[in-house]
């Protein structure tokens, strides 16, 4: 994933991003363009996808877009919907288990 902007009172941990198989991809595959439509969606987060499945470190990046508040975007293989459910998934799992959501 391109680099996320910095945040003066958060420093998280970037070093993962050197490996990221999206280095030097087109932002737009990942965060699309403005008024796209549904049918052009698909598409795109298919590819951004296929991209985000060869990444080394797609759990490091889909642990970082769960740790904060990423709205937007394909991170870790996860678009904006089902990153909200797998953030829902892992606090019901915390709640249940006592561990950390992550
Ligand atoms: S998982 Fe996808 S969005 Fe995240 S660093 Fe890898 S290629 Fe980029």
């Amino acid at each position: 994933m391109p680099r996320a902007p910095r945040r003066s009172t958060h420093k998280p941990e970037w070093s993962w991003q050197d490996d990221a198989q999206c280095r030097g991809e087109d932002l737009v595959l990942f965060f699309g363009p403005d008024g796209e439509r549904q049918p052009e969606r698909d598409i795109r987060e298919r590819k951004a996808k296929a991209v985000c499945s060869q990444c080394l470190v797609r759990i490091e990046c889909l642990n970082y877009a769960l740790s904060q508040p990423e709205k937007y975007g394909t991170w870790g293989g996860l678009n904006e919907d089902e990153r909200a459910s797998e953030r829902r998934r892992r606090m019901r799992r915390a709640a249940t288990v006592g561990v950390p959501a992550a």
